[in-house]
């Protein structure tokens, strides 16, 4: 945040007002269709059956409708405008008599059993807890299910705090609660996740411009931080299935081992947010132009992303196995700026004064990098360790260090070592990893 002059950081709560959530939507439609299979009680989202069983069975199910001349012209009528096959299966599921005809041909995942679903009902994500010592009714709060909320109910604080003039952005790291029901694939799918939002705070005629411009900067962050490109893709939304607060809509995806997988979201969320907290709270939030001395709601274009499971983008992109002269080395080949430790900082051997002058040059610089020493085995081995961590640089104290205070920095990706005075290691790492 702090590389951009026109974006704030904030920290919003965790728990807000409930109205917060009534005047989101999120109390009303913020909710998942959801069926149990009769026979073994086992509980899925509706729409995301089609992707629990295989995409032959789902053809087979919707072929076999097919043949029933009534259900077959509404499917057409469904589907007509659709190319891919996962969203035609939720479009039709969206249709009441198509998905209660699909759902008898569809089996349940976990125990075969054909047909046998309660009809859908709707399941609202967010967690409810109590304010108070009183568990009635009228107490109950919400757990945010984004944090993007936050940002909105404190527009105006933060803008005549900071004195940031349109256009400008809110952005936000944080916990995100949403009970799911079924959670999988890792970090993917989580009830207790990490966000990582933005909103950005634009005149309404100027948001084209900006939707466009956040959507290509955010793909290139991604690409920026070492992402593969072919393992990226844009889904941009239909305008038929946007979601109620949106104009324009786009996701980004990561092509995940189990198939493409939504990452982060930008959206053109228009007024409909401020204009919303502006009609239940009964408090202005209009932005004054002075330039045009004119008072308006702005637009808001958002990027949403997963902190969580973009970070399982990045773990599984950056995973490699190789060979090495006949052995196999493991490497999780991060960008700099995401590795976890920055240097590691090894004696070749415990002797000779060695492990002092590595301790010193680990004292030196762990003020501004995380760094890690480690005088543990073989050099190969400890260098191998790093490697599957994903430690950008190894430096190695050897007899030579000791006679001209010159250390040997070994870089994970080409394995290559120079050797760098001891007093200008900070200067060249932070060069490395900018
Ligand atoms: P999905 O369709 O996968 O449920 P969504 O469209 O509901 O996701 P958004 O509400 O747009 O997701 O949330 C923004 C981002 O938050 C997503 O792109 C994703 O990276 C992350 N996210 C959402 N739900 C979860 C979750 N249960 N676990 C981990 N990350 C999540």
């Amino acid at each position: 945040m702090t590389y951009r002059e026109d974006v704030e950081g904030l920290d919003a709560s965790i728990l807000m007002h409930p109205r917060v959530w009534q005047a989101s939507g999120h109390v009303e439609n913020f909710t998942d269709p959801m069926i149990d299979c009769k026979q073994c009680k086992a509980r899925y989202r509706l729409d995301t059956l089609g992707e629990q069983i295989n995409d032959k069975k789902r053809k087979k199910a919707v072929m076999a409708l097919l043949e029933n001349e009534e259900l077959k012209t509404k499917i057409d009528k469904i589907t007509a405008d659709i190319e891919d096959n996962g969203e035609k299966f939720e479009a039709l599921l969206e249709d009441e008599v198509v998905s209660e005809a699909l759902l008898k041909e569809l089996s349940c995942p976990n125990c075969g059993t054909k047909g046998e679903f309660t009809p859908p009902r709707s399941f609202n994500l967010m967690f409810k807890t109590f304010l108070g010592p009183v568990d009635k009714e009228g107490n109950v709060i919400y757990l945010r299910p984004e944090t993007a909320q936050g940002i909105f109910v404190n527009f105006l604080n933060v803008q005549g705090a900071s004195r940031q003039k349109l256009p400008f952005g809110i952005a936000q790291i944080g916990k995100a609660f949403r009970n799911e029901i079924n959670t999988k694939n890792f970090l993917f799918r989580t009830r207790e996740f990490e966000q990582m939002e933005m909103q950005f705070f634009v005149k309404p005629e100027d948001d084209k411009k900006w939707y466009d411009h956040w959507k290509e900067l955010r793909l290139e962050w991604y690409n920026n931080l070492g992402m593969t490109p072919e393992k990226l893709r844009y889904h941009d939304h239909p305008a038929d299935k946007l979601a109620h607060y949106a104009k324009e809509a786009v996701d980004i995806e990561y092509e995940f081992p189990f198939g493409w997988g939504e990452i982060e979201g930008i959206h053109n969320r228009t007024d409909f947010d401020l204009g919303r907290h502006q009609e239940y709270s009964g408090k202005s939030q209009k932005y004054f132009d002075e330039e045009s001395k004119e008072k308006f709601v702005p637009f808001i274009i958002e990027t949403s992303a997963g902190a969580s499971r973009s970070f399982m983008a990045f773990l599984v992109d950056a995973y490699r196995e190789e060979e090495v002269k006949g052995e196999t080395r493991t490497v999780l080949g991060l960008h700099p700026k995401l590795a976890p430790i920055k240097a590691a900082i090894f004696p070749l051997v415990n002797k000779d004064g060695m492990p002092e002058l590595a301790r010193k040059i680990e004292a030196d610089l762990r003020p501004y990098l995380r760094v890690f020493f480690d005088d543990k085995g073989a050099v190969g081995r400890r260098y191998r360790r790093m490697d599957e961590a994903g430690t950008p640089f190894c430096i190695t104290v050897d007899t030579q260090s000791l006679e001209d205070n010159t250390v040997t920095v070994r870089e994970r990706d080409s394995m290559n070592q120079e050797r760098i005075n001891a007093d200008n290691l900070l200067i060249y790492l932070l060069e490395k990893l900018r």
